[in-house]
């Protein structure tokens, strides 16, 4: 459990507005609530526009039932109390109607989250339950008997999704994971086969090496000051531009020819601060910091290529869905991908965590862009900016190339064409 000092009107407050920020709801689906120690529930109010929604609109319900608050509670209070009643280990319900979550709803079926390493473990196997008449006592029966069996996250039958934990931190990561997973499977059957990962390969990420050597740090110069301001910009941007999610995505950026800066393990991508990163200098770790698990693959490729300034690993959902098909990503499409993105290299399913540097070795200033099979993508830029461009390119490629299969066959540009850009924009011949 995280422990939180904020209220848990804040709380709730500041995610409902993620939620509905990041169009993850409507303005009138979705639900959340939180339970404290003392088995006050704190909950979103009934019919209040969620682009509206203030602290003094949160409701408390106390044990006994009894109301505090201007508004009436959510109308789904009663399955929120059924699965509080039903799970002493819960503190943290989100409930909303996800575009993506909701198509699974719809067919009946559940995004199979062995789809990412990530996402199994954080959302485990998902559940479904039963369609019932919202707000009904029967909805709270159907949807809390799901998690009683022990299900964390629960696909509710043409309606929406319900995830819980033991915080509501965790929760809304359980359902911003799911939904990720859930948007890349359907970018993924459109374009190819989708694969999903054995126990075996689930297992993996936990053969990497996680053991490091403490580093005892000087006081920071004016130039890792400046590089922690720009590199934390640029984490909360790739998360606004959904290139990241909460606490997935590693980016990290050269400070000298032996140390970088590097995203912390799991803290949450969309409010990182300066002081959050993490120094790396000669394969030593700042005192007391946890670093990305990507950090030696990092190390690796700032290792193997001086010119490299910036590594990023990210999870945009259209290049993402490249990386759990076989399917292509045929970047010569417009000369901008072309010449950003170059032809990416393709790594299997687990290299980078077994052997540190197996990017390195795929990915160089000539070939910047890398598909982690059911891993994400990988860019590499001269610095935060380029390798930013860049990611932002090859997710924009992907996605033409996905929609493009809605509009007609894709015609790559001719070799006389590719002829022209090389000579045009890569002269030495060093591309
Ligand atoms: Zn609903």
């Amino acid at each position: 459990m995280t422990l939180s000092f904020l209220h848990p009107r804040d709380e709730i407050l500041a995610l409902m507005q993620r939620i509905y920020g990041y169009r993850m709801t409507t303005t009138s689906g979705g639900n959340l609530s939180l339970k404290e120690d003392n088995g006050d529930v704190w909950i979103t109010p009934s019919r209040v526009d969620k682009g509206g929604l203030t602290r003094a609109d949160i409701v408390r319900v106390r044990p006994d039932g009894s109301l505090d608050g201007v508004r009436a509670p959510s109308s789904e209070l009663p399955f929120h109390l059924e699965i509080y009643r039903r799970r002493p280990d819960i503190r943290g319900i989100v409930h909303a109607h996800p575009v993506a979550l909701v198509a699974f709803s719809l067919a009946r079926k559940v995004p199979d989250t062995r789809v990412f390493h990530q996402a199994w473990n954080v959302c485990g196997r998902a559940g479904f339950a039963p369609y019932e008449l919202p707000g009904s006592q029967a909805l709270g029966r159907s949807v809390a008997g799901i998690f009683a069996q022990g299900f964390n996250s629960v696909i509710l039958e043409n309606h929406g999704v319900v995830t819980a934990a033991g915080d509501l931190q965790e929760a809304f990561r359980r359902f911003e994971t799911l939904e990720f997973a859930g948007k890349t499977i359907i970018k993924g059957r459109l374009i190819g086969q989708v694969r999903y990962l054995d126990a075996q390969q689930l297992a993996m990420p936990g053969l990497r090496s996680w053991e490091f050597e403490a580093l005892d740090r000087d006081t920071p110069s004016s130039l890792e000051r400046e590089l922690r301001h720009r590199l934390s910009e640029f984490v909360r941007r790739a998360y606004r531009q959904r290139l990241f999610i909460s606490t997935e995505g590693s980016y990290s950026v050269r400070l000298d020819a032996s140390s970088f800066l590097i995203t912390p393990y799991r803290a949450d991508r969309a409010t990182l601060a300066p002081a959050d990163l993490v120094l790396v200098e000669n394969g030593l770790v700042e005192r007391g910091r946890k670093p990305s698990r990507a950090f030696r693959s990092h190390q690796a490729v700032y290792e193997r290529h001086p010119s490299i300034g910036a590594v990023i690993n990210a999870y945009p959902v259209n290049a993402t869905a490249f990386s759990v098909t076989g399917a292509p990503l045929d970047t010569r499409t417009i000369p901008e991908s072309y010449i950003v993105v170059r032809e990416p290299a393709r790594l299997p399913y687990g290299a980078h965590f077994t052997d540190d540097y197996a990017i390195a070795e795929a990915v160089s200033p000539q070939r910047p862009t890398a598909i982690l099979e059911n891993d994400g993508v990988l860019v590499v830029g001269a610095d935060a900016l380029e390798a930013f461009d860049r990611l932002e390119v090859l997710e924009s490629t992907a996605e033409a190339i996905i929609n493009c299969r809605a509009v007609g066959e894709m015609a790559p540009m001719g070799d006389q064409v590719i002829r022209d850009l090389e000579a045009a924009f890569f002269p030495t011949g060093a591309a």
